[in-house]
């Protein structure tokens, strides 16, 4: 099983986040099928069982973490609102399953979709912020997109959700400046 792994929850959380109606695409997430599609797209272990109803608990996730997203830059109101997330949902806990190694569930035990999203993503979110700084929690620099993206990896600093945007943007850069310049070269 894919299993444990912070940055799979913030992974997830951020997904989630950005299937929100923004400025370059409507809702994302509609039905119970597009829900298992991210769970799977994300690793979550077989079987995924979800049902039209967890999808309403997961959208108040998805809400929250998008709050937490466009907090970012004021490092001790975004730690605030993890915090009240963090309060309202999360419950960590070591679980021993039959077969399976001691492992960290976040979630209060029962929780729905919603529950385990709003748990695990917050706690992904806020390991994340306390190994690398809240700066890790941005949104897309395309003015026209603004989706919510995770700064980590290597190399320097994420500014952008996708290549998509970063082409984009450099393209239109590039136009601006040829406009620019003065015709006799
Ligand atoms: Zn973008």
């Amino acid at each position: 099983m894919s299993g444990f792994g912070f940055s799979r929850w913030a992974g997830l959380a951020v997904a989630l986040a950005n299937t929100a109606p923004g400025q370059r695409h409507g809702d994302l997430l509609t039905s119970a099928d597009e829900l298992a599609a991210l769970l799977r797209a994300h690793g979550e272990p077989e079987p995924v069982d979800v049902e039209t109803g967890d999808l309403a608990g997961v959208l108040v996730a998805r809400d929250a973490f998008n709050g937490v997203f466009d907090l970012a830059g004021d490092e001790a109101a975004l730690a605030e609102r993890l915090n009240a997330l963090l309060d309202r949902a999360a419950r960590p806990r070591l679980v021993a399953h039959a077969g399976v190694p001691l492992h960290l569930h976040v979630d209060a035990p029962g929780s729905s979709w919603g529950g385990w999203f709003a748990a695990s993503g917050a706690m992904g979110l806020a390991l994340l912020v306390a190994e690398h700084g809240a700066a890790v929690l941005t949104r897309c620099a395309a003015g026209d997109c603004r989706d919510a993206v995770l700064r980590v990896g290597s190399g320097p600093p994420r500014r952008f959700c996708s290549a998509t945007c970063a082409s984009r943007v450099r393209v239109a850069a590039h136009r601006q400046g040829r406009r620019g310049r003065p015709a006799a070269e």
